[in-house]
């Protein structure tokens, strides 16, 4: 049987210097093959390739992502799947930035591609790595159905009293400042995994969602829809991330321009990529600074005690704004995996209905599950987010109405 008589959606995310793929069943979850391509345009880049139980590991230079995305190909048919004889059923591309435009699933043709193009001002790392993972992907399978699938289209309909920044409006309205909010789609997904968990549907549940990756971002939920997230015109707003700052006062920006002479690029630079957990401690991976922790490193406790602070803020303004929450889910690396965040995120807060169960909470597992005590009126859930599994069902969806 053929890759499109499978069903199979492959499903790429095309970063600035990398492209993560997954050739899955979207109907099953079943994931046929998966890899990554590292360090486009650098001299020590390669690809590792995983299939049928086996890894594959090629290093050598990869000029860029039109190169990148020939070698998974190749590796691929030197695997045993052609997926440009045997096709695939659709190819569903992550998109970081959709702007205004873009609030659903999208059929890529010429005009979109160049929307998403035009979109780079907003997300100047992101979206021009989008666009070449896209062309060489049409390039490759020229007549398959190609669907972008953005992270800020779920937060397309907040509020105007959330997505609206207190700035001069037309200053704002002629440079598309306002929020737009990023991790959508991990957002949307684990929202629904959580109201399949609790048995009742989206539509009658208040839910507070904390992605905890790299990247971090919380959102408000109400009856399925969000209504306030913390990410905002870029992904650089709102919780304490790995190596990005998260909320800030504005007047640090002209503060260190002046005081610091540095340029806008060195601001930029400083504040996504030398802040957060590693601009405080030195490390930006979660398990490093666990250790750090407890081998005695004050710096390392004081990053955690500042990332705790900051979730908890955000927990508060949400359950004031939902005035009742029905689940408080916790996804991506460190949501799925740390408990110590979790009992101090919602730690003493059980006059507010959360009680987190430690025995639940330590427990290992890869599903989703309750870690709140039986009685507690709030569940705490734990949902593995699966971003690709979304992006491939949106693309089916998108592809069967082609
Ligand atoms: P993600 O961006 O979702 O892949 O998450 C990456 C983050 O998850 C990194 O900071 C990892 O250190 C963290 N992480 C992964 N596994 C664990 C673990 N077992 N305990 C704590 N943090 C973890």
């Amino acid at each position: 049987m053929s890759t499109a008589d499978e069903g199979l959606v492959l499903v790429i995310n095309s970063g600035s210097s990398s492209i993560k793929y997954q050739l899955l069943n979207p109907e099953s979850s079943v994931v046929a093959a998966s890899g990554m391509v590292e360090r486009i345009g650098e001299d020590d880049g390669g690809i590792e390739h995983h299939a049928d139980g086996a890894s594959t590991v090629r290093r050598g230079p990869i000029a860029d992502h039109t190169a990148g995305l020939r070698l998974i190909f190749d590796m691929f048919s030197s695997t045993g799947r052609d997926l440009r004889r045997d096709g695939v059923h659709a190819v569903g591309h992550r998109v970081v930035h959709g702007g205004e435009v873009f609030y659903r699933p999208t059929l890529i043709d010429d005009a979109v591609v160049r929307a998403i193009s035009e979109l780079s001002s907003l997300a100047p790392l992101h979206n021009p790595a989008n666009v070449a993972g896209i062309e060489s992907a049409r390039a490759l399978l020229p007549g398959v159905p190609q669907v972008a699938v953005f992270d800020t289209a779920f937060f397309h309909d907040l509020p105007a009293a959330a997505r609206t920044y207190a700035i001069d409006a037309e200053i704002a309205a002629a440079h598309g400042v306002r929020k737009y909010g990023f991790h959508g789609t991990s957002h949307e997904y684990v929202s629904g995994q959580a109201a399949v968990l609790l048995g009742r549907p989206p539509a009658e549940l208040n839910q507070i969602v904390f992605h905890l990756g790299n990247g971090a971002s919380a959102s408000a939920l109400r009856g399925g829809r969000p209504i306030d997230t913390s990410m905002g015109l870029t992904p650089l707003e709102g919780l304490v991330m790995g190596t990005r700052s998260g909320d800030l006062d504005p007047g640090i920006v002209p503060h260190l321009v002046r005081t610091a002479h540095m340029d806008v690029d060195q601001v930029d630079v400083l504040l996504n990529r030398d802040s957060g957990l590693k601009g405080l401690s030195g490390v930006n991976d979660f398990r490093e600074l666990q250790r750090l922790i407890d081998s005695g490193d004050q710096a390392a406790r004081l990053a955690y005690e500042v990332y705790i602070h900051r979730l908890r803020r955000y927990l508060g303004a949400y359950l004031v704004q939902l005035g009742t929450v029905d689940a408080i889910i916790f996804t991506a690396g460190v949501g799925e995996n740390s408990p110590r965040v979790r009992a101090d995120a919602l730690a003493d807060l059980s006059r507010f209905g959360i009680e987190v169960d430690p025995a639940a909470n330590a427990a290992n597992s890869r599903v989703a599950r309750r870690i709140s005590t039986p009685d507690a009126p709030v569940a705490v859930l734990v949902v593995p987010t699966n971003e690709e599994l979304a992006i491939a069902r949106a693309a089916r969806r998108v592809a069967e109405t082609c």
